[in-house]
């Protein structure tokens, strides 16, 4: 019975170079070959004479310049790039001269690599490992890193490694080369076994006195085969091991792939601190930056808010004064009020008279600001009362002598008095009655100073405080909105300036001024943003650097990574997955210095609001440079070809 071969290579030819005016060198120059299932076949030859080309090509590393090569009857070229990784992981196990183990895991994490791609379940996937690591006699070693061990140790793990998912075909490149007699024996062994339990061994040696120990023995020389003691005529033939490969649901694959990647990561980054501090700083200065402007940001502008809710949106001040071609300060007249209240655009006309005047309450007495108004006083200028009641426009008609508190001025004649309503203060010299006290504007208002003052109506003030007084100190005028305050202005500037005739009259718009001042802290807000931005910009640029550098490290760990069967989609995932993990953390960090930074401005005065998108979009951001500027090194990992990673120069 003649049983097809499982490899057949036809006519391979590889060369190297040929680009660039380079000549072109020919390693392997037309190698026919054919390997069946079981059979234990050394591949021995001089140093250069392509035999470890050879073997990168049946381990389907690499690809023949021109020629077949079937496995199994399919012919490989016509694979795509992830069923060649399959059939690496799956078919093939390959033990190196130089281990190839990768330095920052374990005995155990090496072994297992293999069927991590396989997707095996961690749990099964130690068990696994620790058993075959067991049966190579390494059971305590298992979670020492590659350089606690030995050679002979290392050479054993990486067997173990290539049979994690079945290792059917044993690729073993000089694999007693770097080791003593005795550990190089132990090793062929090993091999021996193997073979009698059904593996096909394929050994590549420059040692006839290793090769000799295989079943078959073929030489080459110069890229040609030159001998081949041929195939016995029936290998011992019993069923290959198959690869035992767990198949969970795909989304749980999808998430155990990730853990292990973020897994992976993490170590990556622990071992590398002070490069991860770095690299995360740039983050987190990023991050915790826009966090603050914008806090800082909208902490103004709720200030500004607030004032404007306080001194009212829509508030105009109007007062008289010589006009700039010279000539007598005008008079603003009860008529000249009269008509204002009669514009559509106006809602109310608050003339105000204001002094500091000395009161008296018992032996205390204080320099205060009178303020002398009408009962619309709290409604222009949205300001509620603490206690009592304000006065109504029949007793400010009748001049009744009522007075309502600020509160500081309650504070400071009645400081023991809960309730100082029905007290008498004398100002001036006239007695007063306490009927109310306004709520305290605060030190944040902008409006603090009105706390200090005292109230009373308006008639009654110039019939007793203000005697001399014949006309209004300045006017308060309420737009009927804030969109209105212009409309107003103008209307007022018109009418007046029709009353009379000249220019003798101010009119301030408070609105206004506050808007450009808020305008002003937005602009600002803008730019301090915009430098927060860069600050992130370039911690990912930073990210992408460290990315580059760590794909260039671990190039080796890469090859080796794709020589036991990692699809590129596994390596792009891992080092993406990297680039996250940093922005990640350093995200964050940042959201929490950010915090701290802001509690430390609040605690020194600085009015900052913190909002929740701002945080989750910084952080957000931060991620999302990392997926942007650790995608291009984590696609050229990917692209990696294998047999350059594998040789460790990118
Ligand atoms: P062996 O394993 O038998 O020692 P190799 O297969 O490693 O030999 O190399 C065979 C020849 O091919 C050598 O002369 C080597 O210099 C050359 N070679 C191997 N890889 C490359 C490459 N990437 N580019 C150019 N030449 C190469
Ligand atoms: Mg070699």
């Amino acid at each position: 019975m003649v049983m097809a071969p499982m490899i057949e290579l036809r006519g391979i030819r590889r060369q190297y170079g040929g680009q660039g005016g380079q000549p072109a060198v020919e390693v392997l120059r037309g190698i026919d070959l054919n390997i069946h299932a079981g059979e234990f076949v050394a591949i021995v030859g001089q140093s250069g004479s392509g035999k470890s080309t050879l073997m990168h090509l049946l381990g389907c590393l690499d690809r023949p310049s021109s020629g077949s090569y079937r496995f199994n009857g399919r012919d490989v070229a016509h694979l795509a790039a992830d069923e060649l990784a399959a059939l690496r992981r799956e078919a093939f196990g390959f033990v190196f001269q130089g281990y190839h183990l990768i330095a920052t895991e374990s005995a155990g994490e090496n072994v297992e690599v293999p069927a991590l791609y396989a997707g095996l379940r961690a749990p099964e996937r130690a068990q696994r490992a620790a058993a075959l690591l067991g049966r190579l006699g390494l059971a305590d070693k298992l979670h020492l890193r590659p350089n606690q061990l030995s050679g002979g140790q290392q050479q054993r793990v990486s067997i173990a490694r290539a049979l994690m998912n079945g290792g059917q075909i044993i690729l073993a490149d000089e694999p007693t080369g770097a080791l003593d007699s005795r550990s190089g024996a132990e090793v062929m062994a090993l091999l021996h076994e193997l073979a009698d339990a059904g593996h096909t061994i394929i050994l590549i040696t420059h040692d006839r006195e290793v090769a000799a120990q295989a079943r078959r023995v073929i030489e080459i020389r110069d890229g040609c085969i030159v001998a081949d003691s041929g195939t016995q005529a029936s290998p011992a033939s019993r069923p290959a091991p198959g690869a035992r490969l767990g198949q969970g649901a795909a989304g749980a694959l999808f998430w155990n792939d990730l853990r292990e990647a973020a897994r992976t990561a993490w170590r990556g980054m622990r071992l590398n601190r002070a490069r991860t501090a770095l690299t995360l700083l740039g983050i987190v200065i990023g991050v915790a930056s826009v966090i603050v402007m914008l806090a800082i940001g909208e902490g103004a502008r709720r200030q500004v808010m607030e004032r404007m809710g306080t001194m009212g949106t829509a508030i105009l001040y109007l007062g008289s004064k010589p006009p700039a071609a010279g000539g007598p300060t005008g008079q603003l007249t009860e008529d000249d009020l009269q008509a204002l209240r009669e514009l559509p655009e106006i809602h109310r006309v608050l003339p105000v008279i204001g002094d500091p005047v000395t009161v008296r309450h018992g032996r205390a007495d204080k320099q205060l600001y009178v303020f002398a108004a009408s009962e619309e006083m709290p409604a222009v200028h949205h300001w509620p009362l603490a206690q009592g009641r304000y006065y109504s426009a029949a007793e400010d008609r009748d001049l009744a002598p009522l007075v309502v508190l600020g509160h500081k001025a309650w504070q400071h004649f009645f400081p023991d008095v809960a309730r100082p309503l029905g007290r008498q203060l004398l100002i001036g010299n006239s007695p007063f009655e306490v009927i109310g006290v306004m709520a305290e504007r605060g030190a944040d208002s902008g409006a603090q100073d009105y706390d200090d003052m005292v109230f009373i109506p308006y008639q009654s003030a110039r019939a007793r405080v203000y005697q001399a007084q014949t006309q209004p100190d300045y006017v308060v005028v309420q737009a009927r909105s804030s969109q209105q305050v212009h409309a107003a202005e103008q209307a007022m500037q018109r009418l007046l300036l029709a009353r009379h005739g000249r220019e003798d009259f101010g009119i301030g718009n408070a609105a206004a001024r506050i808007q450009a001042e808020a305008a002003t802290r937005r602009s600002m807000t803008v730019m301090l943003g915009l430098i927060a931005a860069v600050s992130l910009l370039v911690g990912g640029i930073g990210v992408m650097n460290v990315m580059l550098m760590t794909v260039k490290e671990r190039t080796r760990e890469i090859g080796i990574r794709v020589a036991t069967g990692a699809r590129q989609r596994d390596i792009l995932r891992q080092f993406m997955t990297e680039a996250v993990l940093v922005t990640w953390v350093g995200g964050a960090v940042g959201v929490l210095a950010g915090l701290l930074v802001g509690a430390a401005l609040i605690a020194a005065g600085v009015p900052v609001v913190f909002s929740v998108s701002a945080m989750a979009g910084a952080f957000a951001c931060a991620v999302a440079t990392g997926l942007v500027f650790g995608y291009m090194p984590a696609r050229s990992a990917a692209r990696l070809d294998p047999v350059v990673a594998l040789a460790g120069n990118p």
